[in-house]
């Protein structure tokens, strides 16, 4: 019987991310000095500042932003509002970014930021206040050449032309390249919005093809119906795919016939869920996960499969287009039952991949075409598929271990190449 305590210590990504890191270094007998270094974050900064409220007052709002290593290139990670934002959380994700950047192989270090928020709560000006606000206190750390935000969990494309612009007030004139993820009319590129999906896609038809299991004849589960999610779920659905799940956090739908993946999101659009859609079962936010399917793709929030239902996993193959989706405990018993899974690090790595194009293509004042962009951004993932599967092979590793061992070669021979200052 696990206990609620397990369950809590369970969940912890922060325990999560150096675990996963403590059996890549076993694996792959890193030295003893560049284990301590690369477990731990570079530098963590902790701000609390204020923010006038439309009714007069004055509320105290903590945010964080987290530099895991920068060996590699200017650090580089997104900005997260969310009620459950914590530092342990924020340097969890800032060391995968890392992680993620070097399996794809460019030039950039991790980070991650975080404000504790509900901006579902706030009005538009107070957004845009605390957004200005908290660019004011991280741009001591943040900068085209430093360190490079995005957006993640509740913010968008309009949070970043924000950060972007008080940056810029700062600099005296626009330094587009500080933020990707921008609108495409303030620097930021074609592409970007569908790229995490379309990486997600591109590693599911990969994997496919390792498996010896035909689009056409693949059933897929998504959870989340997000950027991530809806994406995924439509350009796996052009590939051929039958998506039958799909869920979101009010709840799920299923139908092993297919569901309509450009409907339901303009169901979604319309109603701000998914639920209400005619012509599908309703299940719960979790039913894609355990669905009958051929394919799960997490791609809503952490730690969904984990040591209660990775035993309840039907599908093949699990592609991980959220971060952290899975626990250490749940990814054994996946393992154990001969599920082939796609780890975040590499199936979710097609954002970060184009917010790279996004910053090269602002840095030179040159912008490529959507073609160029996908085209580019499928070299690149599909690259980075086969020589994480390469490394599986050779080592006999899981996909993650896989993953793990390339980044943190990567990394390691970097920081030591550099060697330590002073
Ligand atoms: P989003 O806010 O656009 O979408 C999240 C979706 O998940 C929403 O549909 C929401 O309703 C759903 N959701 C929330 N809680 C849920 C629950 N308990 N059960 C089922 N559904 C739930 O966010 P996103 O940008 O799509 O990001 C999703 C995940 O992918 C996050 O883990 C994020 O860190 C990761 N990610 C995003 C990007 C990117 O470019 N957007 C890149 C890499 C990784």
């Amino acid at each position: 019987m696990t206990t609620a305590l397990e369950i809590n210590e369970e969940a912890d990504e922060w325990r999560t991310a150096q675990r996963q890191f403590d059996e890549a270094a076993e694996l792959i007998e890193l030295e003893p000095e560049l284990r301590e270094i690369l477990r731990e974050v570079q530098r963590e900064f902790t701000c609390h500042f204020p923010v006038e409220m439309e009714d007069g007052r004055v509320e105290i709002f903590t945010g964080y932003r987290v530099q895991h290593n920068i060996n590699r290139g200017p650090a580089k990670g997104g900005i997260r509002y969310h009620p459950d934002v914590s530092l342990d959380e924020v340097k969890a994700l800032a060391m995968w970014m890392t992680w993620k950047c070097a399996v794809v192989n460019i030039p950039y270090g991790g980070a991650k930021g975080g404000v504790i928020v509900d901006p579902r709560k706030l009005s538009v000006r107070e957004l845009e206040h605390l957004t200005r606000r908290f660019a004011t206190e991280i741009s001591i750390l943040v900068g085209p050449d430093r360190d490079i935000p995005a957006p993640d969990v509740n913010t968008d494309a309009q949070v970043m032309a924000w950060i972007m612009d008080t940056l810029s007030m700062h600099y005296g004139y626009s330094v587009t390249a500080s933020v990707t993820g921008k609108p495409v009319e303030v620097g930021g590129s074609l592409g970007r919005v569908d790229a995490t999906g379309r990486g997600v896609t591109i590693c599911t038809l990969a994997a496919l093809e390792h498996l010896g299991m035909q689009p056409h004849a693949t059933r897929v589960a998504v959870q989340g119906f997000g950027n991530v999610g809806s994406v995924s779920a439509r350009l796996l659905e052009e590939a051929g795919c039958t998506i039958v799940a799909v869920s979101d956090e009010y709840g799920g739908l299923y139908n092993p016939l297919g569901l309509p993946i450009r409907r339901l999101i303009e169901h979604r659009r319309e109603t701000g869920r998914l639920e209400g859609f005619q012509g599908a079962e309703a299940t719960g936010s979790q039913g894609p996960l355990v669905a009958d399917c051929d394919v799960v793709v997490p791609a809503a929030i952490g730690n969904q499969i984990t040591s209660r239902n990775a035993g309840q996993v039907r599908a093949k193959l699990v592609v991980e287009g959220a971060n952290g989706p899975t626990t250490p405990e749940g990814d054994a018993i996946l393992r154990e039952n001969g599920v082939f899974l796609v780890p975040d690090i590499l199936a979710n790595a097609g954002g970060v991949t184009v917010s790279y194009f996004e910053w090269v293509q602002d840095l030179q004042s040159f912008f490529w075409s959507e073609h160029e962009v996908n085209q580019k951004l499928q070299a690149i993932m599909q690259r980075a598929f086969r020589e994480v599967l390469t490394v599986a092979e050779e080592r006999d590793l899981p996909m993650r271990m896989a993953a793990y061992c390339q980044a943190v070669q990567r990394v390691a021979s970097a920081t030591r190449d550099r060697g330590i200052y002073p």
